[in-house]
């Protein structure tokens, strides 16, 4: 048996123009446990598109040597229109142009939805549950997409959250600006994804039980949460493990990190029972798990040049200086630099790629273990 290849025509494309999402499927569909993988969600991610190239030879063999348990789906390209945004030779892929806003928020939100379907029907079997609410979750899908869909983005949404919906593991690859390796998943995951985090060498694991974004991930690992929450007499188990995985910088694509990269996801589907095989000893991990409300996402308090006073993966006290943010046009150069604090105690994970600022705008994440209180139940992510 050999890995198939679909090819799902986006609709909604301009006269003239095609565009399709690829599915990449290994193993026997219905089979358990199911792992879906997407990469490039936001198009101008660049990393994760070698992790999947990688990550395709690795599933290629282990079909071919008939060692696929269970189901996987691997997208090797989750987002054809951002990957074409070129505007003045710079590749757009975070927001669609025609104003559908950021790829990765306001996913479909089937909850409310499954939560009718399933009222009265759930029993005292997590199985049943877990099989009952799967088959609401893809119904809840498949009435939005019985509406016509005139819509580019919203039909590659249908496509891809067709494939996620009923798996049991949702790996959604992005990566940050400049960054070290992290991962965002729900608490309820915890330690359930310890070893995807020790595979990958993550150094965070940020853990919000909702972010607020409806984020792909979210769209496919809350439901369940929530499900547990609403009807507290029945066994719901978290039946999803969906988590973003945070493949370091932009610019971080090379042969070396992403062969590795695919490496670990692969021993990690083995892990869980998607693949057979011996994984190995698994990596001593790098990170304990944090609050999501506990990392300090410093802004910039006004436009300027950027200047950083730390490296990636630097520890820094509360209040010490971060940054600095350097007005060009100021009279006095001496008072022209302003420096931008740490607001905890923690690991410097991320930065900016480009070094100039506007106000207001994300310029470094810092680990920290205590929720921050302007964090508390806020909106966790930058968009
Ligand atoms: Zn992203």
């Amino acid at each position: 048996m050999t890995r198939q290849i679909e090819r799902i025509p986006l609709r909604g494309t301009t006269p003239g123009t095609r565009r399709e999402v690829v599915l990449r499927r290994y193993g026997v569909a219905g089979a358990r446990p199911k792992a879906y993988v997407q990469a490039s969600l936001h198009a101008d991610e660049t990393p994760a598109l070698l992790v999947a190239h990688h990550l395709a030879h690795l599933l290629d063999q282990a079909q071919a040597d008939g060692t696929i348990e269970g189901e996987v789906v691997l997208v090797p390209y989750a987002n054809p229109i951002g990957l074409g945004q070129f505007v003045n030779a710079e590749q757009l892929g975070r927001y669609e142009l025609r104003g559908g806003g950021n790829f990765n928020r306001n996913w479909p939100d089937l909850f409310p939805t499954v939560a009718e379907t399933v009222d009265g029907k759930l029993t005292d079997s997590p199985a049943e549950n877990v099989a009952l609410i799967r088959a609401a979750l893809r119904a809840a899908l498949a009435a939005i997409a019985a509406q016509p869909v005139h819509n580019e983005l919203l039909s590659l949404r249908l496509a891809l959250a067709r494939e996620a919906v009923d798996a049991d593991m949702v790996l959604d690859l992005h990566c940050d600006e400049e960054a070290l390796m992290y991962l965002f998943v729900t608490p309820a995951h915890w330690p359930e994804a310890h070893d995807l985090a020790a595979e990958l060498g993550c150094q965070a694991v940020l853990l919000a039980e909702q972010s607020g974004g409806n984020s792909f991930d979210e769209a496919y690992s809350t439901p369940w949460l929530r499900l547990a929450a609403r009807f507290p007499k029945h066994p719901i188990p978290a039946a999803c493990l969906a988590g973003t995985v945070e493949l370091r910088g932009q610019a971080d694509v090379g042969d070396t990190f992403a062969e590795a990269d695919a490496a670990a996801l692969f021993r990690t589907l083995q892990r869980y029972g998607v693949i057979a095989g011996d994984p190995g000893p698994l990596p001593e991990p790098l990170c304990e798990a944090t609050r999501l409300d506990a990392c300090d996402s410093i802004k910039a308090p006004a436009a300027g040049v950027l200047s950083y006073a730390v490296e990636l993966g630097d520890r820094v006290r509360k209040g010490d200086v971060v940054a600095w943010i350097i007005d060009p046009g100021a009279d006095d150069p001496a008072a022209a630099r302003r420096p931008v604090h740490a607001g905890t105690d923690g690991l410097v994970l991320s930065r900016r790629l480009h070094k100039f600022a506007l106000p207001g705008m994300t310029i470094a994440k810092v680990v920290g273990t205590e929720t921050l209180p302007e964090r508390k139940g806020a909106y966790l992510l930058d968009d």
